[in-house]
């Protein structure tokens, strides 16, 4: 392809998605295709001769939008939304017009500042605290892929951490540089000891980054009574217990708005714990919730003073609800030696003059590769283009349209919301009101919405995800409806609804034949 073809398929791909955006909401949001129907389509190897543009381009229409899920459909519900803008999705095609690797500062310094700049600019945004800023000189931000990377690399610095804590306590003095090294025997000694918590609500990234360390994570319980959030007590008991037990902890995940029910995990008093034990480092995973820091008076309940006193990191996705195009996942420290000193592996190939004066920052000791995308360009045309204000009203529109539909749950007889409406997420379940003739037990309770969700599941105009919450040794099936999706509206929400309620009332039929037989 030459620049002149290159310039008419350009133009040829605009057209094709602007034709999708337009048509979007008239189509199914979910998949109609079954295990394999691209396998089966495709050749088994790549063409020896190269193909005309036209034709291949013509594939993605006839191949793959078939089997792709609608994401962006202003009907889906599932999951938490991915958000993609037109702005994003231009600043993805600069990025890859300029593509370059990015590690170091003199890769292209443009990608390492503009991160510098879009990721205060984010963080500011949301009203977090001085320290996470990369212009303090101490903490800073950087865009990582995913909320997972952000929590796993959060564990590499914070096990490093823990091992310099026991090290100083040991008596290693400093080196010259002003650093402590850690010894192997400190390694040796302490290394398997160390042990993560979380609680049970803690999303899979905490299992995960444990295991990827070959160390032990802690779900701790949490309640109904509670609301699923992770409290300084049980979090107490659950580290005492292990240091009797010989060993160390050396790393919290706290969540703000988990995945199932958007709980806000006590960051508070959970810090307030972790003072007695200064081997502990405390991440804070906000992958959804934390966007909605931009909205002041969303900021106390979701505890953004108590992330700015007491964790020492954090991360949202802008990739989420908050209008970029996947994947921004943003992660702040509030020491950026945090990570460096885990991850700085400079062999003489990696070396700068810039970054020997220690005037610039070289991204690939802030994060587990070498190699990285340029992704601010998306954050900062997306802030730009629709500015603090634009931001917020999106936000406020999600949290709207999750306040009218629970209006219309709390009103319903065969519905009832199971933990409090948490900004844009709804969870609710089938649940005959007490007037029916017999009282419906929790079992039963559970095979109808199993029954409901199974139901929906099998159509592909709805898609919505399920959860299983505990409470008192039972569990308790429910549904999510996750709002905040860019194109959607309140109309789309009530059409989700209405067709859930006659789901629902298929379900309720079915289920009273079966009870009067
Ligand atoms: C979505 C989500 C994640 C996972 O995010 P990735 O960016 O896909 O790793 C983690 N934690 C919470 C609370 C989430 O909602």
């Amino acid at each position: 392809m030459d620049i002149e073809q290159f310039r008419k398929a350009g133009y040829a791909a605009i057209d094709s998605i602007c034709d999708y955006y337009s048509t979007i909401s008239e189509i199914p949001v979910k998949a109609q295709v079954q295990p394999g129907y691209l396998i089966d389509q495709l050749p088994k190897e790549a063409p020896v001769e190269g193909e005309e543009f036209a034709e291949i381009s013509n594939d993605f229409q006839r191949q793959i939008i078939p089997g792709i899920t609608h994401w962006q459909s202003p009907s889906f519900f599932a999951y938490f939304p991915s958000n993609s803008t037109f702005e994003s999705m231009l600043a993805d095609l600069y990025s890859a017009s300029v593509t370059n690797p990015g590690f170091n500062w003199v890769c292209s310094p443009a990608c390492t500042e503009l991160e510098q700049v879009v990721v205060e600019w984010a963080a500011r945004m949301l009203g977090l605290a001085e320290k996470f800023w990369g212009s303090s000189g101490i903490g800073g931000g950087v865009i990582m892929g995913s909320a997972s990377d952000s929590a796993f690399t959060a564990s590499i610095a914070a096990r490093e951490r823990a091992l310099r804590v026991l090290s100083s306590q040991k008596g290693v003095e400093r080196s010259a540089n002003g650093q402590i090294d850690i010894p192997d025997s400190i390694r040796q000694e302490y290394g398997q000891k160390l042990v993560v918590y979380g609680s049970t609500q803690t999303h899979s990234l905490g299992a995960k980054a444990a295991l990827m360390l070959g160390l032990p994570f802690r779900a701790v319980s949490v309640s109904i009574e509670d609301q699923y959030s992770l409290t300084g007590e049980s979090v107490k008991q659950a580290i005492e217990k292990d240091v009797q037990d010989g060993l160390i902890p050396f790393l919290v995940y706290a969540t703000v708005g988990t995945t199932s029910t958007g709980a806000v995990d006590r960051i508070a008093e959970i810090g307030e714990v972790l003072k007695e034990y200064p081997t502990t480092f405390l991440h804070v995973d906000a992958a959804w919730a934390g966007v909605a820091y931009a909205l002041p008076e969303y900021r106390e309940s979701l505890r953004l003073k108590e992330v700015n006193e007491y964790a020492d990191s954090f991360c949202t996705n802008y990739h989420k609800w908050g209008l970029t195009t996947f994947d921004c996942s943003i992660f702040c420290v509030k020491d950026r030696k945090d990570l460096t000193q885990a991850l700085d592996v400079t062999p003489p190939f990696l070396r700068s003059k810039e970054a020997d004066e220690g005037t610039v920052i070289d991204y690939r000791n802030w994060q587990p590769a070498l190699g990285r995308r340029f992704r601010s360009i998306k954050l900062w045309f997306v802030l730009r283009s629709f500015g603090i204000n634009g931001f917020q009203k999106h936000l406020e529109n999600g949290i709207e349209q999750c306040q009218q539909l629970a209006k219309i749950v709390e009103q319903s007889s065969t519905f009832e919301i199971v933990t409090p409406p948490s900004l844009a997420l709804l969870v609710f379940r089938l649940k005959p009101s007490s007037s029916s003739p017999e009282e419906v037990s929790e079992d039963e309770l559970n095979i109808l919405n199993q029954n409901l969700h199974d139901r929906l599941n099998s159509r592909y105009d709805v898609f919505l995800t399920q959860t299983v919450l505990h409470s008192k040794e039972k569990n308790i099936f429910c549904i999510r409806l996750a709002m905040g999706g860019r194109y959607t509206t309140f109309q789309d929400v009530k059409k989700t609804w209405d067709i859930i309620e006659s789901e629902g009332e298929e379900v309720l039929r079915g289920w009273k034949k079966v009870m009067a037989e």
